[in-house]
């Protein structure tokens, strides 16, 4: 298979940022015999967690996101068919597919699935061989999903945000924390005179000094909710929603001090010849 083709389909695991096998998946369902004969048919291809008590599932999910939830209707407290829009509807797990699987064969039934946002739907007593089939399905159409995200919306040389990213998720993070009164912390970053650096180690050092720069302020983010984007050539933009001013100045000047740890950034230039203050908010 030549590279393009590969590229074409998805198909290859040089783009795959995870297999099957590394996938999770939630079983959700309130008899235990049902959750065990589930996860011990998956098995062999895939991790499987089961929660027995549907009104965990939401925190669950948000906590620690599994690639495909296996949902089943009937049960006590909430039933598949609201919790199912409940995920639908949170931005945190939106994105995850849910398959139905349940003894409840009813049209009506099945129409309240998929206008909940089902992905699939498998009548009990589950077939062995097609349970795997279509997990295996869902789940390749999740990764592939998932990888094209990724080529979307992040940058290839500092695997940071690219400006895609900025100019259609920014502006509906930006409205989410205007619904909810909150505000969002905003701060840009730019290396003086990296156009020197270039000249004098040439473009390969250039280009991975700024993927050392990109981790490292990418690892030293304080929160998950946090976002870094790579705006231009050696600038980032970072984004901190809810975060005090003082908090936002604090990250800022740690960011400085670990610029003193940056062999590679400082030999050309030292910044004391820039223009500008190193930091200014
Ligand atoms: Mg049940």
């Amino acid at each position: 298979m030549t590279q393009s083709t590969a590229y074409t389909t998805l198909e290859s695991t040089v783009y795959a940022s995870k297999s099957i096998a590394d996938c999770k998946v939630l079983v959700v369902d309130d008899e235990q015999s049902s959750c065990l004969l589930i996860a011990t048919i998956l098995s062999d291809i895939v991790h499987c967690d089961t929660l027995h008590d549907p009104t965990n599932v939401v925190v669950y999910c948000e906590n620690q996101p599994p690639d495909l939830i296996l949902l089943d209707i009937n049960m006590p407290g909430i039933n598949g068919i609201e919790l199912c829009h409940l995920l639908k509807n949170n931005h945190k797990t939106s994105a995850c597919p849910v398959l139905f699987i349940t003894g409840d064969g009813n049209a009506d039934t099945q129409n309240q699935c998929w206008q909940a946002g089902a992905s699939d739907y498998i009548r009990k007593p589950v077939v062995a061989s097609t349970l795997v089939h279509r997990v295996k399905n869902l789940l390749q159409s999740k990764l592939r999903l998932d990888l094209l995200t990724e080529l979307t919306f992040k940058d290839q040389l500092t695997l940071l945000y690219n400006r895609y990213y900025l100019f259609t998720e920014i502006p509906t993070l930006l409205k989410r924390l205007s619904r909810d009164g909150k505000s969002l912390g905003v701060i840009m970053l730019d290396i003086d005179y990296f156009k020197g650096f270039n000249d004098r180690y040439g473009h390969v050092a250039g280009d991975k000094c700024l993927f050392e720069v990109a981790q490292t302020l990418k690892e030293h983010l304080p929160r998950p909710q946090d976002s870094i984007v790579r705006y231009g050539g050696e600038e980032f933009t970072v984004f901190l929603p809810d975060i005090p001013l003082k908090a936002a100045g604090c990250l800022v000047k740690a960011w400085w001090r670990l610029c003193g740890n940056w062999p590679l950034l400082m030999k050309p230039v030292r910044w004391e010849s820039s223009p500008s203050a190193p930091v200014t908010w």
